[in-house]
C-alpha cells in the first residue's frame, strides 16, 4: 500500500489511526453482531456513538453549556439557507461580510429569505484581504452578521474575531473548525461541514447559542427547524450514522493528540513552512493574499508560468503528493493542510517545491 500525502480541500485526508480503527470495526462494532452502519440509529449502540461524539466535540472545542450542538445532513450550504429561515423574520435585513467564494455562496443561499446586505466585501480586490472592521457598514435591525472564518478557495482567514456588538455573529467554520482554540462565546452560531477537519463528508455540525433558538424565524418544515432538530436529538429522520461515527473517531483522535492548542502550534508551523517556500522563491511561486490574513488551512499559490502547472502536478504525484490542483474558480495550485495532514507531509511538499523550482526555474 502506498498512501500519498493528500492535499485535497475536502473531502480531505483523514488521520490514519481513525481509518484503521474504522477498518477494524467495519465488520462488527464492539459486540453488536453487526457494523455500526447496519443497525438502528435508535438502538443503544448507536446512541452511545452519537452521545460520545457530542461529548468529545464539546470537550475539544470547549463548547459552553448554553450552546446546543446539532448534527445534520445537507452540508454547510444547507446551513447557509437554514440560518436565515431560523434566525430572521421574513424580509428582515441580515449582514454579510464577503471575503471569498463561500461568503458569496452564503449570501446567495440566504437571498430568498432575508434582505441580504453586504456590510463589507473584498471582491473588488480579488478577495486578497479582509476589509478593516472600521469600514463595515451594518444594516439597521439586522438579524445577524455572517462571516466566513476561513475561505477555503481564496485562502483568506480571519485572524481575530470581529466585534459586532450585540448582533449575533454567525460564522462558517467549515474549513478551520478545531484548528486552534476559539472563544465560542463570542458567536451566535458556528457551522461547519465535516469534510475538512472533522471526518468524512455527509454530516455538518451547527453550534447554536440556545437563546437564539427562541427566535420565531420564518415558516419552515420541521426538518429545517433547528429547534425541532434539537428536540429530536438530531434524529428527526435517519441520521448519517457512518459519518457521525467517523466524526466521533476523528474528534477523539484530536483530543488524544493534545487538542486544539496542540493543533494550533502544528498548524502555525505547517503553514509557515509553505508560505516560506512560496515567499522565498523569488516569484517562481506566488500567493497574493495579504500576509496578515493568510489562511493556515488552505494555501493557494500560482506558478510564475501557467505552462508549468501540468508538470508540477504530475511530478508532485510521482513524489507521492496528490490533490494540489487549485479550485476551478481561481486556478493555480492549492495545498489544504488540515489537522490530519502531518508535518512530514507539508515538509515533503515544501522540499518538492524547492526541488521543482531548481529544475524548472
Ligand atoms: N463553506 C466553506 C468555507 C467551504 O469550504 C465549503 C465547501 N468546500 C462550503 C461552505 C460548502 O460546504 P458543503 O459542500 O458541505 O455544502
Amino acid at each position: 500500500m502506498s498512501r500519498a500525502y493528500n492535499f485535497s480541500a475536502g473531502p480531505a485526508t483523514l488521520p490514519e489511526p481513525v481509518l484503521r480503527q474504522a477498518q477494524s470495526e467495519m465488520l462488527e462494532w464492539r459486540d453488536a453482531g453487526a457494523s455500526i452502519v447496519e443497525i438502528s440509529h435508535r438502538g443503544p449502540e448507536f446512541l452511545e456513538v452519537a452521545t460520545s461524539a457530542e461529548r468529545a466535540l464539546r470537550a475539544l472545542l470547549s463548547i459552553p453549556d448554553d450552546y446546543a450542538v446539532l448534527f445534520t445532513q445537507g452540508g454547510a450550504t444547507t446551513q447557509q439557507a437554514l440560518i436565515p429561515l431560523n434566525f430572521a423574520q421574513p424580509g428582515q435585513p441580515a449582514d454579510y461580510v464577503v471575503t471569498g467564494h463561500w461568503g458569496k455562496t452564503a449570501l446567495k443561499q440566504a437571498g430568498p429569505y432575508v434582505a441580504t446586505h453586504v456590510a463589507a466585501s473584498s471582491e473588488a480586490d480579488g478577495y486578497r484581504n479582509i476589509p478593516a472592521r472600521s469600514t463595515w457598514q451594518f444594516a439597521a435591525d439586522a438579524a445577524y452578521v455572517h462571516i466566513t472564518a476561513n475561505e477555503t478557495i481564496h485562502g483568506v482567514e480571519f485572524r481575530e474575531i470581529p466585534d459586532v456588538g450585540d448582533v449575533p455573529l454567525v460564522a462558517d467554520f467549515s474549513s478551520s473548525i478545531a484548528s486552534e482554540p476559539l472563544d465560542i462565546g463570542k458567536f451566535g452560531v458556528i457551522y461547519a461541514g465535516a469534510q475538512k477537519n472533522l471526518g468524512p463528508v455527509g454530516i455538518s455540525v451547527t453550534i447554536v447559542r440556545r437563546d437564539l433558538l427562541e427566535r420565531a424565524g420564518q415558516p419552515r418544515a420541521d426538518i429545517f427547524d433547528y429547534r425541532s432538530q434539537l428536540k429530536g436529538e438530531s434524529m428527526l429522520n435517519t441520521p448519517p450514522t457512518w459519518n457521525w461515527y467517523m466524526l466521533g473517531l476523528t474528534v477523539q483522535w484530536m483530543l488524544d493528540e493534545g487538542g486544539v492548542a496542540e493543533f494550533a502550534q502544528r498548524n502555525a508551523r505547517k503553514s509557515a513552512l509553505l508560505y516560506s517556500a512560496i515567499d522565498e522563491s523569488g516569484g517562481f511561486y506566488r500567493n497574493e493574499v495579504d500576509p496578515a490574513v493568510r489562511s493556515r488551512m488552505n494555501v493557494p499559490f500560482f506558478l510564475k508560468d501557467e505552462a508549468l502547472d501540468k508538470p508540477f502536478l504530475s511530478e508532485a504525484k510521482d513524489a507521492g503528493l496528490i490533490a494540489l490542483k487549485g479550485h476551478r474558480v481561481i486556478g493555480g495550485m492549492r495545498a489544504s493542510i488540515y489537522n490530519a495532514m502531518p508535518e512530514a507531509g507539508v515538509q515533503a511538499l515544501a522540499d518538492f517545491m524547492r526541488d521543482f523550482m531548481r529544475r524548472h526555474g
